[in-house]
């Protein structure tokens, strides 16, 4: 362990900090970790837990004269991002990482620092270490695989947690309060297509849209960037209205969390057609140009003569997918009424390919409501299926929808204006986080979600900031403290 942690304050949670560094914790590969919490909750005489899927539970009773607050139940996930840069030699299988102090921020040597979600756990294995900080009953439960699958979120059982309030000490803005989640579903729809010979007189042209930004389909919906499948579809419905073109080819898109970058076509339109395609294409691109200026400045669109294809596809079912993609929604939905700023609803047309006779759709939908994320898989269900296309939901798991009046948010709010002077910024995420998750075996909980300052999650250059963290502990202790009573 690097002693220089040593030096930091507060001393106990970077002490631990510092030993789950030294224990390799990649996203499934947690046995060792597990073990190292389960151990320590077993040398403090604490009720210990392990569930099938690898979670952690570690129970303390409440403090003298508290035992009558209502059950906190303090959460973080084990598993760590295991991303290093390319001359790296780390191995995450069995070397430490390498953690050290440059000015007011912790990095790792060449790697991510695992802070993310770390600092969540070295806090609860100090809050349960500590005798003299005054709590009502506590469960502390680590999550395995938040990063890879949600595996421990997903897993986690009925009936296995008694506490009221859920804190979540894995967001990542200190002095921010985060209280609700998008939850998500894959709307894929099928449109079965024959193939034709081509017609005779045609050329074929292939349409190329590259280079637009995409991004996070849930984070980044809200910045109403160029979709690749709308884009070049709407060019398609052009040409299909004016020169009958038919389609051998498209796919765009390849990711269903991300919103799609790229998208290519073929097509063939009869000869004499031909020398019109240049100039619809530069006016089909001046149109984007003007619509997308402030949020798309670098794609690339081309429009290029290639060689006849044997084949295209027939005609109807290139239709009804052109219409489809002009139909189906995509972006926000809906804005929260809640949350100022926070898209509720949102949908992804993420990729869209023709294979082996089938067009595929995939959609991806959040929401921080259930309820109008179902509504709005009935919307997509209904244009698809109006044209005869078959529709399949899966991979669905709940948000969490911000709740202003929770109880813990106004104790988390006055407690903090109390010691820093002023209120915390309220905060949602249209992405799932486990909490999303809990609300669903656990529907009465009252959920929160706080963190220290870190940037760059993810990637080598992951680094937390070493005042954020004695701030973030600093008030967690206090919120403790102020628990209401049951
Ligand atoms: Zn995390």
């Amino acid at each position: 362990m690097n002693n220089d942690l040593l030096s930091l304050l507060p001393q106990p949670l970077w002490q631990y900090f510092g030993q789950i560094c030294d224990i390799p914790h990649p996203s499934k590969q947690e046995e060792k970790i597990i073990n190292f919490v389960r151990t320590f909750g077993i040398d403090l005489k604490l009720e210990t837990v392990v569930d099938k899927v690898g979670n952690v539970i570690i129970r303390k009773p409440a403090t003298a004269g508290m035992e009558n607050c209502k059950g906190v139940i303090l959460q973080t996930h084990l598993d760590m991002v295991p991303q290093k840069n390319s001359d790296s030699p780390h191995n995450f299988d069995t070397d430490p990482i390498l953690p050290y102090i440059d000015g007011e921020w912790l990095k790792a040597r060449g790697t991510t620092l695992g802070a993310d979600n770390g600092i969540g756990v070295a806090a609860a294995l100090a809050i349960l270490a500590d005798n003299n900080i005054s709590h009502g009953p506590i469960e502390a439960l680590f999550t395995v695989d938040e990063e890879t699958g949600m595996t421990g979120a997903f897993g986690l059982e009925k009936g296995l947690l008694n506490g009221d309030i859920l804190i979540n000490l894995d967001s990542e803005d200190e002095g921010e309060l985060y209280v609700g989640c998008a939850g998500g579903v894959n709307t894929i729809a099928t449109l079965p297509y024959k193939t034709e010979v081509s017609l005779k007189n045609s050329v074929a042209f292939l349409v190329s849209l590259k280079g637009l930004k995409g991004g996070h389909s849930g984070l980044d919906i809200i910045l109403q960037r160029g979709n690749a499948n709308k884009i070049l579809n709407r060019f398609l419905y052009i040409l299909l209205k004016k020169y009958n073109i038919r389609i051998s080819e498209i796919c765009g898109g390849n990711m269903r969390n991300a919103i799609p970058r790229e998208a290519f076509a073929k097509f063939t339109v009869l000869k004499r057609f031909a020398s019109k395609i240049n100039l619809e294409t530069e006016n089909f691109v001046q149109i984007i140009k003007d619509e997308l200026s402030s949020v798309e400045s670098d794609f690339t669109f081309e429009v290029k003569e290639v060689e006849m294809p044997a084949t295209v596809i027939d005609k109807a079912a290139a239709t009804k997918m052109i219409r489809l993609v002009s139909a189906c929604p995509h972006g926000v939905i809906r804005m929260s009424s809640e949350v100022e700023g926070l898209t509720e609803t949102s949908t992804n047309l993420a990729i869209v390919e023709a294979k082996d006779g089938m067009f595929i759709f995939t959609n991806l939908l959040r929401s921080s409501v259930n309820s109008a994320k179902e509504y709005l898989q009935e919307v997509i269900e209904n244009v698809f299926e109006l044209a005869g296309a078959k529709v399949e939901h899966s991979g669905a798991y709940p948000g969490w929808k911000p709740n202003i009046n929770s109880l813990i948010l106004k104790t988390m709010q006055n407690v903090y204006q109390a010691m820093y002077g002023k209120i915390p910024e309220i905060k949602a995420v249209h992405a799932g986080l486990e909490c999303g998750l809990f609300g669903g075996v656990y529907p009465n909980l009252d959920m929160i979600s706080v963190g220290p300052t870190i940037r760059f999650p993810h990637s080598p250059d992951e680094k937390v900031n070493i005042p954020s963290v004695e701030k973030f502990w600093r008030f967690l202790v206090e919120t403790l403290k102020n628990i209401p009573t049951k």
